[in-house]
């Protein structure tokens, strides 16, 4: 197979998540970035470029250049990856499908369903491949509970615990820090922002995990921290497709919580709980028999687990690996089209997620409704 080649807009020096996505699609030696518009500020975009390695005259200042001029080349990017500010998602990934790339976008896909919808259907019609980089849906023991459910190992799902409450927002650091700055103003983040920013991560998991939608949310918004427009902190209670329940949280002010990333499933037959923060362990309790802890790369586990596991069990392998499991099925869906079941998240998941965040904005403006979630 080919080197695919791939470019990225945003995600410039000093970016909190652009060396997450240069690092692992650099794991599995399957993409080669050719191109870039880095930076808002086009001079430190460009001198970021060229310091990255790429050729000069593919370091652009300006998105809509790169995407004029790479457009136009025989030896073109295969995939776009957008690493801006929510807002501008939208915009910049229309455009890339418009001009044939596939496309990978950061979360929430975009500010409102109307758009993640445009999104979904333009990808469709132009035949490309979108995805959403819900990254933790990369990690092996997350598709385990994801292949255990789907199995029936746990039996029909009934309750669904989703949890991503952080607690790096307890003081007023958007005032020091100058990209946090953005996470609380609407016209950057959309409508929500603890809710879109860490929140959106548990809820895509939820439904990953479970195989079911959510159909209607309640919420409760609070904005803790003073001067915020918008929530940092979040409580949902859900309704799921397949009669599941549950709940998530989402906060930026639990502290002494670090990443604060957890999901429990519980079904008639077994219950189980991943922590992100320890991802090689997972633990399964068997209705009537003793829990009993689950490892990473271990034999037992289901194919599509093993099938990410790059070293053996008891080396720790974490979240670059589960970022690079979802560079590394772009690539093999793009260079060898049907050739497996996809497993990295797609445009109609980050639809979905779009969508749940509109239903509990609404809830929450509305002391709690139960709102139903439009589908993507
Ligand atoms: P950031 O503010 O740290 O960096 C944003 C970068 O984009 C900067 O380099 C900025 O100069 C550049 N940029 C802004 N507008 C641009 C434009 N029009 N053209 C070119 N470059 C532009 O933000 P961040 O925390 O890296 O977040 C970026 C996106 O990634 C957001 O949508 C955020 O929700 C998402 N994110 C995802 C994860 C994840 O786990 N998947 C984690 C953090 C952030």
């Amino acid at each position: 197979m080919r080197r695919l080649r791939w470019a990225m807009i945003g995600g410039g020096r000093g970016s909190l998540i652009g060396d997450s996505h240069r690092i692992a699609a650099r794991i599995d030696a399957r993409w080669e970035l050719v191109a870039g518009a880095f930076d808002i500020d086009p001079e430190r975009g460009r001198a970021f470029g060229v310091a990255l390695g790429l050729d000069p005259a593919r370091a652009y200042g300006d998105w809509r250049q790169m995407m004029a001029a790479e457009a136009a080349r025989e030896d073109r990017p295969d995939l776009v990856a957008i690493v801006t500010p929510n807002a501008s998602h939208f915009e910049i990934a229309r455009a890339a499908l418009e001009a044939g790339f596939h496309l990978l976008c950061e979360k929430p896909l975009t500010t409102s369903i109307g758009q993640a919808r445009e999104l979904v259907a333009l990808a469709k019609a132009r035949q490309r491949i979108g995805a959403v980089m819900y990254g933790y849906s990369g990690y092996p023991l997350v598709r385990q509970m994801r292949a255990m459910v789907a199995a029936g190992e746990i039996g029909q799902v009934r309750v669904v615990q989703a949890e991503f409450a952080h607690g790096g927002h307890a003081g007023p650091v958007e005032l020091t820090v100058p990209a946090l700055a953005w996470r609380y103003d609407p016209a950057i983040v959309g409508p929500s922002s603890v809710l879109a920013d860490a929140g959106s991560h548990a809820l895509h998991m939820a439904c990953y995990v479970a195989g079911q939608n959510i159909t209607n949310v309640s919420a409760m918004f609070a904005s803790h921290g003073s001067g915020r427009r918008l929530e940092d902190d979040a409580h949902l209670h859900l309704r799921f497709s397949g009669d599941a329940i549950g709940s998530l949280w989402s906060s930026a002010v639990a502290v002494g919580q670090l990443h604060g990333l957890r999901l429990r499933v519980f079904g008639e037959r077994g219950g189980l709980d991943w922590r992100q923060e320890d991802p090689d362990r997972l633990r399964f309790a068997p209705l009537g028999e003793p829990p009993r802890t689950l490892e990473r790369a271990a034999p037992y586990l289901h194919a599509d687990a093993l099938r990410d596991a790059r070293i053996t069990a008891g080396h720790a392998e974490g979240y670059f690996e589960a970022w690079a499991n979802i560079y590394r099925e772009l690539a093999q869906a793009i260079a060898e089209p049907g050739s497996t079941q996809h497993l990295y998240p797609d445009l109609e998941a980050g639809a979905h997620g779009v969508a749940v965040i509109a239903a509990a904005v609404a809830s929450a403006g509305a002391a709690g409704r139960w709102v139903e979630v439009t589908s993507p």
